[in-house]
């Protein structure tokens, strides 16, 4: 990514840049064309004091005007209802993991639902987790119904006591429709255990994707109601530039990241650490 901005900044300092390539570089970057826009008439208006730096200073304002740190999340009691949503192969299992044991360690007493139903290897995946992370699990058969396991999650949970359930759900892809109908009626089933709930709907993609995780996060904005965005593998080599446009594009924040395979590698979303990872510092 670094090397995207060095040569916007090459375009602006020294010769007349060449706008309408910049903005098709922004598009590239991943930014969307909303911010690709917006972010080449602010250059164009103060390009007679401008150098290389100051374009990519400008560039650090304009996504700080955008994305922002996360701050805590208040949780609704007496049962904060989280459901992670997005493609397969995106980390969505990983997540719901990492974002137990955050919780776990602030003190809250969590129960997992293995609800990606369409992949035996998930339900193992999340139940292995769940004894690494001595957070309780509850998953069900291969192919069966992931609503009714998410209801029966949320019984146990009370039961137990716990004050989080998080729901990890399918992400096959090549039956769209199926997916989200399927969504829509874990939501539905879950609003029979406590209609409030989810009280979060996290989208998880993954940083390295470029712009198809925008297209994701358009898809499943259209079916079900979004509350933010978890973005993995940050630690990897994509560009993350997906987030900005996500953002512009969807009005949906990043509010965690995930920064690597193992249960810790993963914080609130850091804004500062984002534009190093794409700006370098
Ligand atoms: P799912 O299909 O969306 O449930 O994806 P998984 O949770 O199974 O993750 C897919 C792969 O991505 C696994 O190998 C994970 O270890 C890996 N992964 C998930 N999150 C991260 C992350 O933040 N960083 C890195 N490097 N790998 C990750």
């Amino acid at each position: 990514m670094l090397g995207f901005f060095k040569k916007v900044a090459a375009q602006v300092s020294g010769k007349t840049p060449n706008w309408e390539e910049i903005e098709a570089e922004l598009i590239q970057a991943d930014f969307g064309a909303k911010f690709a826009i917006h972010f080449v008439e602010n250059l164009k208006e103060q390009q007679s004091f401008w150098s290389g730096n100051d374009a990519i200073s400008a560039t650090r304002q304009e996504i700080k005007k955008l994305l922002h740190n996360s701050t805590s999340r208040s949780l609704q009691k007496p049962m904060h209802v989280i459901v992670l949503v997005g493609v397969n192969g995106v980390g969505k299992t990983t997540s719901a993991a990492k974002l137990a044991q955050y919780y776990q360690q602030k003190g809250n007493r969590i129960r997992l639902v293995a609800g990606d139903t369409f992949r035996a290897a998930a339900i193992e995946q999340l139940k292995l987790w769940g004894e690494k992370i001595g957070v309780p699990v509850t998953a069900g058969n291969y192919g069966g119904d992931s609503a009714a396991l998410a209801f029966s999650g949320y019984q146990e949970a009370q039961k137990e006591g716990a004050n989080i359930l998080i729901i990890d759900t399918a992400g096959r892809q090549h039956t769209k429709a199926n997916l989200m109908q399927e969504l829509a009626k874990l939501i539905r089933v879950l609003k029979k255990a406590a209609p409030d709930a989810p009280h979060e709907t996290l989208l998880v993609i993954d940083a390295a994707t470029g712009s198809n995780a925008l297209n994701q996060a358009r898809e499943f904005q259209k079916h079900v109601p979004l509350s933010g965005v978890i973005a993995t593998k940050m630690d990897g080599a994509g560009t993350g530039g997906s987030l900005v446009g996500i953002a512009s594009e969807c009005q949906l924040q990043p509010l965690w990241m995930g920064v690597g395979e193992k249960a810790e590698d993963f914080l609130p979303f850091d804004v500062e650490r984002y534009l190093e990872k794409i700006l370098g510092s």
